[in-house]
């Protein structure tokens, strides 16, 4: 898996080389950086990696929620972290990360609950009855739990066999993709994990969020020079940005692209095509 300092590199020449959309980037530029100061210590990763491929073959992510583990004080220095950077860059968001910011400090010895039960189902019950946005929380804790989660995907990608996977969800963290890419041989679909940037195989004429594959119900949008395309299906509303490989010479990094593409999101809102409900790009 690339590493975070790779990523930062790539993110900052782009964001040199696209002045109009650097302040854009800029946001995640900065998140980015913070989640690369985490310390990650791999542990307790023995007795996963040993019912990963039982869990593979039954169709279940490598990781069980309940299972995840992470520093609860790094965590929850990252959350914090990841509110105040947000807020820095999003002024229309800052009473809601402001509110946020004091729910997790009041939260704070029970952040690892909440991670896994963000894990679970992408929600958060006692958030949601302190009447806190659901979405920003979920971006916070997207980005706030992608270090840990990443380090999770390192170690346990060789248990991970993705020629009997062929899921809509992640088969490390069980979390949904937020960007795809054709292969660069032979233009097979890969699938980017929004949670831990595993990337998996897909069919390609199969929507990635609900599986319908009606070729009348999946659609796509290029861009002129061919190289993005925007997935719709009109039955669950969703959507997912593709990259084509093999439109381009150079190497692409997909946690890049995922950024490179947020106008992409916004023409996607447009087209009249919904979000994920946890889309971890806060552009509005
Ligand atoms: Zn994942
Ligand atoms: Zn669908």
């Amino acid at each position: 898996m690339i590493g975070y300092e790779k990523i930062l590199e790539e993110l900052h020449r782009q964001s040199a080389l696209q002045p109009a959309r650097a302040p854009m980037f800029a946001l995640y530029c900065d998140l980015l950086a913070a989640q690369a100061r985490v310390q990650v210590h791999p542990r307790e990763y023995a007795g996963i990696a040993q019912i990963a491929p039982p869990r593979v073959e039954r169709g279940l992510p490598v990781l069980p929620p309940e299972a995840f583990r992470a520093d609860c004080a790094a965590l929850a220095r990252l959350s914090d972290e990841i509110c105040a950077i947000t807020a820095r860059h999003r002024a229309d968001l800052r009473d809601a990360l402001d509110a946020t910011r004091v729910w997790l400090a009041q939260e704070r010895a029970a952040i690892l609950a909440h991670a896994i039960e963000y894990l679970q189902d992408g929600a958060f019950a006692r958030a949601q009855a302190a009447g806190l946005d659901q979405a920003l929380l979920a971006f916070v804790f997207n980005h706030a739990l992608h270090p840990f989660l990443r380090t999770y995907a390192q170690v346990l990608s060789p248990f991970v066999d993705v020629s009997i996977w062929f899921r809509t969800t992640c088969p490390v963290c069980g979390g949904a993709p937020d960007f795809a890419a054709l292969s660069k041989d032979s233009g097979a679909r890969i699938l980017l994990c929004a949670r831990c940037d595993f990337e998996w195989a897909f069919w390609r004429g199969t929507c990635p969020f609900c599986e319908n594959d009606d070729p009348d119900q999946q659609k796509y949008f290029a861009s002129d020079d061919e190289v993005y395309r925007l997935y719709t299906c009109a039955k669950c509303g969703r959507y997912i940005k593709t990259i084509d490989l093999r439109q381009v010479a150079d190497e692409r990094i997909l946690p890049v692209e995922r950024i490179l593409t947020i106008p992409l999101d916004l023409a996607a809102r447009e087209v009249g095509a919904a979000p994920l409900p946890a889309n971890p790009t806060a552009d509005g």
